[in-house]
């Protein structure tokens, strides 16, 4: 393979300390199709000591933002030119299929052009002093030392909604990918560096969380975590960044209910409830996994997606008709079936799926058929716990008032949507959503000019659009007195 695998810390590719390695499978077939270097506390402390170095002597944080700009921008151009390169890269790493794979890409370089143009955007305020003869302004400065840790569903992307906005803004960085799939992460560390990015400002550890992560979450010289994954590690990151109150900017789970009225574009709204959870066979944040159909038609709305799920092609992301690929790992389909297993304990019904396919092509894949359950209630774990897989439960409703209390029925608050084509009934169900994204007519699209994060167990704080940006700013308010005079007081 024609790329590095090795960690990029202070401008040198390198080896783990210790020399150890770790073999990243591809999920269709288990073959191994990398080795890269396993680093540990002790690489982590290097890049660490590298980012902090690099803030303090004060140059990248003060190049002018035009400058920075440029940089950010030449990095969404080298991720144009590799497009193809990178696709193929994730789809190798991660199972999706390469479609799914070229239209990330398409959206990380965007996700870089975005931040690249807002970079020298903000020149800060002049607010109206009430002090006479002052000037009182206020400016964002970049927070400093940014550790990034991303999740194995969306490598890249994850990654970028993370090192754009903190170069762009003058941070310095160490990114830790998943160690089960950082192949796109490295291949854009090399684009980061031929971009011109200076040495120390963005570092590349890869490893475990219990071991990189969590030196990343308690090393005092980090002064910033921001977290894409699972709302267990999440807890554990808040607690570890209690020893210097570190900032935090938490992208947690979801368990997100999409909620159907009868009065909605049937065909339109079956399409949309499927590709909001079956893209990534699931493994998305966002999937629309809830969902929440008025009673009126909620047989002939199962009924429907039940023949539409039938079809749908398992197998391998390089074949062109394959629509679903492999789950991530063998542990992760384990973990998916003992849900199946627990809903059907539950009482829920299995009408389409529940089990591993029997196609031998698939045998060596970890592979998990497309899912639907029904006769779900609220309080099955089926429906409150975030299984990351390609399963469906459905819920019926007969009010507004009912679906929006299934809808909000979760310790999570990533994202939701509502179909119907009365719109002031769309617009009253979205009032009282609590989730930090909500759909009309739509699910799971997203785009960098908009903020991206949750309500609740979510997460804290948001990534994407301004507010993506000022995640990685401090704002320091600047007083001048101009006329300074004695107080006499003591
Ligand atoms: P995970 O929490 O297991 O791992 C995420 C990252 O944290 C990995 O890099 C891992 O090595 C690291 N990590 C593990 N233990 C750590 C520790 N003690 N300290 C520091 N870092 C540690 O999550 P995952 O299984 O990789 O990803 C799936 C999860 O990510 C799902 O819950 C999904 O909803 C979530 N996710 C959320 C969003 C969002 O935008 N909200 C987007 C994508 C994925």
């Amino acid at each position: 393979m024609n790329l590095k695998q090795q960690q990029y810390i202070n401008g040198n590719w390198v080896d783990a300390n210790v020399g150890n390695t770790r073999d990243i499978i591809n999920p269709f077939n288990q073959e191994v199709i990398a080795t890269v270097a396993e680093g540990d506390a002790s690489d982590t402390k290097a890049a660490i000591s590298a980012a902090r170095e690099a803030f303090d002597k004060g140059e990248w944080p003060t190049t002018p933002a035009t400058e920075r700009g440029a940089i950010v921008r030449r990095i969404a151009e080298l991720i144009e030119r590799d497009k193809e390169e990178l696709a193929r890269l994730e789809s190798l790493d991660t199972g999706k299929t390469v479609e799914e794979s070229r239209g990330d890409m398409e959206d990380i370089a965007g996700v870089f052009r975005y931040f690249a143009e807002l970079a020298d955007k903000d020149g800060g305020e002049l607010i109206d002093s009430p002090i006479p003869n002052s000037i009182s302004k206020v400016v964002r400065e970049p927070v400093g030392v940014c550790g990034q840790i991303t999740p194995w569903n969306y490598p890249l992307l994850q990654a970028s909604w993370k090192l754009a906005p903190a170069l762009a803004t003058g941070n310095t960085l160490i990114m830790k990918p998943s160690e089960i799939t950082p192949l796109t992460t490295i291949k854009v560390f090399e684009l980061i560096e031929e971009a011109g990015v200076p040495a120390g400002v963005a570092n590349l550890v890869l490893g475990a969380g219990n071991t990189v992560g969590a030196e990343l979450s308690d090393n005092t010289d980090v002064d910033l975590i921001s977290f894409t994954g699972g709302i267990v590690t999440g807890k554990k990151i808040m607690q570890a960044a209690s020893v210097n109150v570190k900032k935090l900017a938490l992208e947690l789970g979801g368990k997100n209910p999409n909620v159907v009225f009868a009065d909605a574009d049937f065909e339109v709204a079956v399409d949309q409830a499927l590709n909001g959870v079956f893209f990534h066979a699931g493994q998305i944040c966002s999937a629309g996994t809830r969902l929440i159909v008025e009673e009126r038609i909620h047989d002939e709305f199962v009924n429907a997606l039940v023949e539409r799920v039938k079809k749908f092609k398992l197998g391998n992301g390089f074949d062109e008709d394959t629509q679903m690929g492999p789950l991530i790992s063998a542990e992760h389909l384990a973990k998916v079936e003992k849900y199946v297993e627990t809903g059907i304990k539950e009482g829920a019904t299995v009408a389409v799926g529940g089990s591993r396919p029997d196609d031998p092509e698939l045998q060596d894949g970890f592979f998990y058929l497309p899912t639907i359950f029904t006769n779900c209630t609220t309080d099955m774990r089926i429906v409150q716990d975030e299984a990351f897989g390609p399963i469906i439960t459905v819920e019926k409703f007969r009010t507004e008032e009912e679906a929006v209390k299934l809808a909000n029925d979760s310790i999570y608050g990533l994202a939701g949507g509502v179909w119907t084509n009365d719109i002031a009934k769309a617009e009253r169900c979205v009032a009282k959503m609590l989730m930090g994204t909500v759909w009309i007519n739509d699910f799971n699209l997203y785009f960098p000019h908009a903020p991206w994060g949750g309500f609740k167990q979510s997460g804290i704080g948001r990534e994407l659009g301004k507010l993506g940006m000022e995640e990685y700013t401090e704002t320091k308010h600047i007083f001048q007195n101009l006329k300074p005079e004695s107080m006499n007081w003591f």
